[in-house]
């Protein structure tokens, strides 16, 4: 180890049903992976999905609460399926994710060309389940947000366009994908504002669930 000038934080972790925690090394995610979302953006049908990233310590560990993120007045919730890479590049498992957004500041930067950091990748903006270490996730799973036990977001996970496959095949393209990797793979439509004291509760059929409140 060489020495530094002081200490980073430890690096973020995600638990593991039945096994050792799990190491986040980055946090990719997959944009406009359903058409229905897509449309609900405004996108072009043309358009395929593509990726943006996240940094590692985004990550909420399972029970924690998600502070109201500064600079925004319009907090959105986005439930998506999240793919945990491991040794050899090899799907480790599922969780069930949370790709909270900036949406007034994503708006304002899809209208200037600028890149989406600021309203996506920000403190807190990953919430996550615990893993858990199936082979494959059912291809027609239910996946669905609530808030304060109102259904916003429902679909299925096959309605995805680019399916987990696919996926890796796309990122492996771009990046050397590495144990440690979380990759969201895209929201379904319903997404929405989210406001101090609400709580989010989301769930995949077979793979998890999740809940945090918003204080
Ligand atoms: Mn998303």
């Amino acid at each position: 180890m060489i020495e530094t000038a002081f200490a980073l934080r430890p690096t973020p972790t995600v638990p593991v049903e039945g096994g050792l925690p799990f190491p986040v090394r980055r946090i990719l995610c997959v944009g406009r992976n359903y058409a229905a979302h897509r449309r609900e953006m405004g996108g072009d049908d043309r358009d395929p999905p593509f990726f943006f990233a996240k940094p590692a310590d985004a990550i909420v560990p399972p029970g924690q609460d998600v502070a109201y993120p500064s600079a925004t007045a319009d907090l959105h919730h986005e439930i998506e399926l999240v793919v945990a890479i491991g040794p050899g590049g090899k799907v480790f498992g599922y969780a069930v994710g949370v790709d909270l957004t900036r949406r007034d500041l994503q708006n304002a930067a899809k209208a200037k060309g600028q890149p989406w950091d600021a309203s996506k990748g920000f403190d807190q903006s990953a919430p996550i389940s615990a893993i858990v270490r199936v082979e494959a996730v059912p291809g027609e799973a239910a996946i669905s947000l609530s808030v304060n036990g109102v259904v916003r977001q429902q679909a299925s996970i096959g309605d995805m366009l680019w399916s987990v496959p696919e996926i890796l095949v796309q990122a492996a393209r771009l990046w050397a994908l590495e144990a440690g990797d979380l990759i969201y793979t895209g929201t379904p439509e319903g997404v929405g504002p989210l406001v101090p004291g609400d709580l989010v509760e989301g769930q995949i059929a077979g793979i998890g669930a999740l809940s945090f409140r918003i204080v």
